[in-house]
């Protein structure tokens, strides 16, 4: 499918099922959201990252 959405992940073709949405306060104001795309395989890696730093807000599904 053409209009598949794909898992943001590095080197990762998977079709996405997640969407986490973020913000960076140094940039980004508060109401700004920004979205990765995520597989079931990298929804918690791509998460951990962005919780790491204190971007992460929610992920919800595709
Ligand atoms: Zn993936």
């Amino acid at each position: 499918m053409s209009d598949a959405l794909i898992c943001s992940a590095k080197g990762c073709t998977a079709e996405a099922t997640h969407q986490l949405l973020w913000n960076n306060p140094k940039i980004h104001t508060p109401d700004r959201r920004k979205t990765w795309l995520a597989c079931d395989d990298h929804e918690e890696s791509l998460r951990s990252f962005l919780s790491a730093r204190g971007f992460w807000k929610e992920t919800v599904p595709v």
